[in-house]
């Protein structure tokens, strides 16, 4: 296949679905188009397989568009004392920040304030901690200017990097670093286009009914049409959902809750903070800035019971406890009045305790003895390069694959750009584009003009998601490749662009 840049588009999708419906033999089949399936279907076609995914609605339409967006060096794992799951993570954030997408990760200071409430021995013990975690960083071979040293600051700078912290009884902060993410949606589409260069077949709208042995059943779920696909191996990633293809493997869904509010309540800070939740050990409520002026404030845990949803919705309750919870470091508390919007998404979690591995940390490959197929569930964004190598590894391993070693440690996404950065493109579209940036901006007669005041993003990147990114509804426009639709007020005014947008791609089709 010849699509260098890994384009996706409706036709390139018509195409592919015609292939797989004519009883094209391939050799993977992915089911699920979150970071998992992508990062499978993306190894599988780099060690040189012929793969297909099918996503029943859009990339990153579960929770991998609902996480908080950080690239972490599993500094909560060392805490648990699971060293081997913590450098994991160090790992694979070196790989993302150095190597597979820097474009899309950027260092975040996190500040942890040292107020009344924290004591001088829960400070030293977060300080070892954090001075573990840089070590990591350092073997990991992630730079001192990409990840700055942790350090303990006093109270001035504490508010110089967040000017809405309380000024009463404030010490100082301890400062560490991590990687966050520009978009998780956009990591999605990158690793999934990617994989589409290497000649991967990926079809969104295309759910699978039914997993046989070398027959898959599925239906496209724009025609209503069914077909019957004849992979050699199949890789049910479907997440949450998982139990729904693998009957034997029983999850029970919790749920995380996550507030948006405009940055300037915190004084348009310039770093994170991570605050103790009150009477309890080791967990935390975070703020995390944002480039689009907002600030993330989470995170919930709560237990989910029955078939999981698409789109599950924080409670009031959570809401509350996020917002009380970071206001007691806040020289001002937030409240309901300020949250512009709210997500929530949900973990995999194992149904009962002692089950096969912790989930929810952990990945876990579970092989279906009638069918021979895998389901990879767990494990975080952070490490998704690492759970699809661990599961075409098993694929590898079978007899008669021809699978070459795995490449994708080494491998940069679509938009990751060289050394050079592109020259003349806004920063914004540098941010979430890369090195396509003036590819968009070419749309754009040069320009970057918002689609309504103060609503962060334009015709062009809605024009460059429905020509090269598979965007093919106003939601996968509004809600996965932009985030307008996080904030109501951004997606009411980005409406009638997106119907636009995707008007004049049907026009140019014709
Ligand atoms: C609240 C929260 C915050 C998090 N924060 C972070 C973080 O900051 N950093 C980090 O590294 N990790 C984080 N994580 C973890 C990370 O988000 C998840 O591990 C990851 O997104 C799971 O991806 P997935 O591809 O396995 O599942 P999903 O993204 O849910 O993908 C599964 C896909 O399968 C599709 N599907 C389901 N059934 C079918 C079918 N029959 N046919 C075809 N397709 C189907 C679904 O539509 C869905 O798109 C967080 C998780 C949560 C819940």
């Amino acid at each position: 296949m010849s699509h260098r840049n890994g384009a996706l588009s409706a036709a390139r999708r018509r195409g592919d679905l015609e292939a797989l419906a004519a009883g094209e033999a391939v050799d993977v089949l992915v089911v699920g188009g979150g970071i998992t399936g992508a990062g499978v279907a993306l190894d599988a076609a780099s060690r040189g397989l012929s793969v297909a995914l099918l996503e029943r609605r859009d990339l990153a339409h579960g929770t991998s568009r609902y996480s908080s967006k950080l690239v972490h060096g599993g500094l909560r794992y060392l805490a648990q004392g699971d060293v081997a799951l913590a450098w994991e993570s160090a790992r694979e954030r070196a790989i993302l920040m150095g190597t597979t997408a820097p474009h899309l990760v950027r260092p975040l200071p996190i500040l942890m304030p040292l107020t009344a409430s924290v004591s001088r021995r829960a400070a030293s013990t977060v300080a070892a901690g954090m001075r573990v975690g840089d070590t990591m960083r350092a073997l990991a071979r992630t730079s001192r200017t990409q990840l700055p040293r942790p350090r303990r600051a006093g109270a001035e700078e504490a508010w110089r990097f967040v000017p809405g912290l309380r000024r009463d009884d404030l010490r100082g902060a301890l400062i560490g670093w991590d990687g966050q993410l520009e978009d998780d949606a956009r990591l999605v589409v990158a690793v999934a286009r990617t994989a589409a260069a290497h000649g991967a077949r990926i079809v969104t709208y295309a759910a699978v009914t039914e997993v046989g042995r070398g027959e898959v059943a599925a239906r496209d779920e724009l025609t209503g049409e069914a077909l019957v696909v004849r992979p050699r191996h199949v890789v049910n990633a479907t997440g949450v959902w998982a139990s729904g293809l693998a009957p034997g493997v029983k999850l029970r869904p919790s749920r995380g809750s996550h507030v948006l509010v405009p940055a300037e309540r915190l004084g348009d800070p310039r770093g994170g903070l991570t605050v103790p939740v009150p009477g309890e050990r080791n967990r935390y409520v975070f703020a995390l800035p944002r480039p689009d002026g907002l600030v993330l404030v989470g995170l919930t845990d709560e237990p989910v019971d029955g078939e999981p949803v698409d789109e599950p919705q924080p409670e009031p309750a959570e809401e509350a406890f996020l917002l009380e919870t970071i206001s007691t470091v806040l020289q001002t508390p937030l409240t309901s009045d300020d949250v512009v919007g709210r997500f929530a998404g949900l973990r995999p979690l194992p149904a009962a305790e002692g089950a096969s591995a912790d989930l929810s940390r952990r990945h876990a490959i579970v092989e279906d003895p009638p069918t021979g197929m895998l389901t990879v569930v767990g494990g975080k964004l952070t490490t998704y390069r690492r759970m699809a190598q661990d599961v075409v590894d098993r694929i590898a391993a079978r007899d008669g694959v021809g699978a070459g070693p795995a490449v994708t440690h080494r491998l940069a996404l679509v938009g990751a750009r060289g050394r050079q950065p592109a020259a003349g493109a806004p920063p914004r579209l540098e941010r979430r584009y890369g090195g396509e940036a003036p590819d968009v901006v070419a749309l754009a007669d040069g320009r970057d003009e918002p689609l309504a005041p103060g609503v962060p993003a334009s015709a062009a990147e809605l024009r460059f998601a429905v020509e090269r990114e598979l965007a093919l509804t106003v939601e996968d426009l509004l809600d996965r490749r932009t985030r307008l639709g996080l904030v109501p007020e951004w997606r009411a005014a980005a409406e009638p662009a997106a119907r636009e947008a995707l008007q004049a791609g049907v026009r140019a089709a014709t």
